[in-house]
C-alpha cells in the first residue's frame, strides 16, 4: 500500500489534487475550530445594527469593516467612493381597516416599501380592491380609480428553491405602485414576500415610473393579507386608513469597502468575493447581508491565518446599496473597466447565512465546466449542487467583462422567514451554518486562484 501511495505521488496531477484536498481540509478545520465570522457578525448586528444606504449606521459599517480588514493585515484595504440614495421611513407606518361590520376598526401589521413617498401626517382613507398581481390589475384598469389596490399574489409554495417563488411574486412589489397609479389608485398594499403565514411585514425595494404619479406603497404581513382578503369576500365596501412618512433625501457619499491580498504569480488576475454592506432599516441585516460580508472578510483572514499565498489576487468586497439602487455594484464594475482590471471570477454570498449546499454560476460553457469539475472537493463537506444558474446582484454588472459569476447557495427554505424584516437579527443565524459558508467560499477562492479560469 505504501509503495502504491509513493507511486501515485509521482504523478503530478494526483499530487496536486492531494495538496488541494489537504488545503481545503485545513480551511474547513480552521474555520470550524477558530472562525471569526460569527463574532464579527455579532459586532456588526449588535453594535451597529441595520444600515440602510445613506444612514449613519451604513457609514459606521463602512468604517468597522475597513478597520477589521486593516487589523487582519491584508495587503491593501481601501474605500471606493460611490453616491447612494438616502431614503428614510420617517415615522410609524399604519394600515387600519376602519369599517368592518365584523371586526370594527382593526390594525394590520405593515411596513412602507423602500423609496416610497408618504401619505402626509393625516393619512388617507379609501375603499380597497384586491388583485392577484400586475396582470389582473391591467384587466380591471379604471376600476381601481380613487381606491387602494391590494396586491395579494402569494409566493408559489411548490417552488423548491424559494428564490424562484420570490422572483414570481416580487414584480407586484417592485412596480405595483406605479402601475396602480396609472389607473388613478391612491395607494397600494402588497402582500409580504414570504412563504409562510405570520404577522411580520417585509419591506423591500419599489421603483416609481418617472412618467406616472407617485403614490404610497406598503407591505402588510401575510397573516394580515389573508385576513383582509377574507374580509373583502364578506364585505365589498371595506375602507382602509393608510399612514406612512417615507421621504427620499439628497444622495449621500458612501463607499464600497475593499480588502486585497496580492497574487504571487499572476497578480493581474483578480478573484472578488463579497456581499452587500447595506441592509433595510428594520432588524439587523444579519442574513441579508451581514453574513455575506463577514464571510468574505473571513476568506482573506483564513489565508493570512493559514499562511496560504494566493497565486492570483484575491479581493474581499463589501458592496454598498444593493437593496435600493445597486450603486455600489455598478460603480465597482465601472471602475474595474476603467482601470483595465481583469476579474477571472466573482463570488457573491447574498442568500443568507444558512447551510451551504453548493454554488450557482453564470459564464461560458468552458468556465462552468472547469468550475463544476471541482465539485468532488466539496462533497466531503456536503456541498453537492454546482449545476444551478445564478450569481449575485452586485456582481451582475461585471458580466460583460467576462468573469465567471458565482453565487454561494445555501438551503433556501427559511430565508424568506427573515428577509427584509425585524426578524433578521443575529440570533437567527446559526454559527456552524455561517462558518460552513465562509469555509466553502474560501475553498472555492483557493481553487480559483490556484487553477485560474483558462
Ligand atoms: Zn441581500
Amino acid at each position: 500500500m505504501k509503495k502504491l501511495m509513493l507511486f501515485l505521488f509521482l504523478i503530478p496531477g494526483f499530487a496536486l489534487a492531494q495538496t488541494h484536498e489537504e488545503n481545503i481540509k485545513k480551511i474547513f478545520d480552521e474555520e470550524l475550530r477558530n472562525g471569526h465570522t460569527y463574532s464579527n457578525l455579532k459586532y456588526l448586528c449588535k453594535e451597529i445594527g441595520n444600515r440602510l444606504s445613506g444612514s449613519p449606521e451604513a457609514a459606521a459599517a463602512v468604517e468597522y469593516t475597513r478597520q477589521l480588514m486593516v487589523s487582519y493585515g491584508f495587503d491593501t484595504v481601501y474605500l471606493q467612493p460611490v453616491m447612494v440614495p438616502h431614503w428614510v421611513r420617517g415615522g410609524k407606518d399604519v394600515v387600519k381597516i376602519v369599517n368592518s361590520e365584523k371586526l370594527g376598526s382593526l390594525e394590520l401589521k405593515s411596513l412602507a416599501l423602500g423609496n416610497t413617498i408618504g401619505t402626509g401626517p393625516s393619512g388617507l382613507v379609501a375603499e380597497v380592491i384586491e388583485v392577484s398581481g400586475l396582470e389582473q390589475l391591467k384587466q380591471i384598469g379604471d376600476q381601481v380609480k380613487d381606491k387602494i389596490v391590494f396586491f395579494n399574489g402569494a409566493m408559489d409554495p411548490t417552488q423548491i428553491n424559494t428564490f424562484d417563488a420570490y422572483s414570481g411574486a416580487v414584480p407586484q412589489r417592485g412596480s405595483g405602485a406605479s402601475e396602480a397609479a396609472r389607473y388613478g389608485a391612491k395607494a397600494v398594499l402588497v402582500r409580504s414576500m414570504s412563504n409562510r403565514i405570520d404577522d411580520i411585514p417585509h419591506t423591500g425595494n419599489q421603483r416609481y415610473n418617472p412618467d406616472l404619479p407617485k403614490i404610497p406603497a406598503l407591505a402588510i404581513s401575510t397573516q394580515a393579507a389573508e385576513l383582509l382578503s377574507k374580509s373583502l369576500k364578506d364585505q365589498k365596501n371595506l375602507r382602509i386608513y393608510v399612514e406612512s412618512h417615507g421621504e427620499m433625501l439628497e444622495n449621500v457619499l458612501s463607499y464600497n469597502v475593499i480588502g486585497e491580498i496580492r497574487g504571487t504569480e499572476k497578480p493581474e488576475e483578480i478573484i472578488a468575493v463579497g456581499g452587500h454592506l447595506d441592509s433595510w432599516d428594520v432588524g439587523e441585516g444579519a442574513h441579508d447581508d451581514g453574513s455575506g460580508c463577514l464571510q468574505a472578510v473571513e476568506v482573506l483572514r483564513l489565508y493570512k491565518k493559514l499562511g496560504l499565498k494566493p497565486k492570483r489576487t484575491i479581493r474581499a468586497v463589501m458592496w454598498m446599496n444593493e437593496e435600493n439602487g445597486l450603486r455600489g455594484g455598478t460603480e465597482y464594475a465601472r471602475v474595474a473597466k476603467e482601470k483595465g482590471e481583469k476579474h477571472i471570477a466573482a463570488i457573491e454570498s447574498d442568500s443568507g447565512g444558512f447551510l451551504p449546499i453548493g454554488f450557482s454560476s453564470t459564464g461560458t460553457d468552458a468556465q462552468r465546466t472547469k468550475f463544476q469539475s471541482w465539485k468532488s472537493y466539496f462533497l466531503p463537506y456536503q456541498l453537492w449542487n454546482f449545476e444551478m444558474d445564478g450569481g449575485g446582484a452586485d456582481i451582475g454588472p461585471l458580466k460583460d467583462q467576462g468573469p465567471l459569476l458565482i453565487g454561494l447557495e445555501p438551503d433556501s427554505q427559511k430565508y424568506f422567514n427573515f428577509h427584509h424584516t425585524e426578524a433578521d437579527v443575529f440570533e437567527a443565524v446559526d454559527q456552524s451554518e455561517l462558518e460552513l459558508g465562509a469555509a466553502a467560499m474560501t475553498a472555492l477562492v483557493y481553487l480559483l486562484e490556484q487553477e485560474g479560469m483558462d
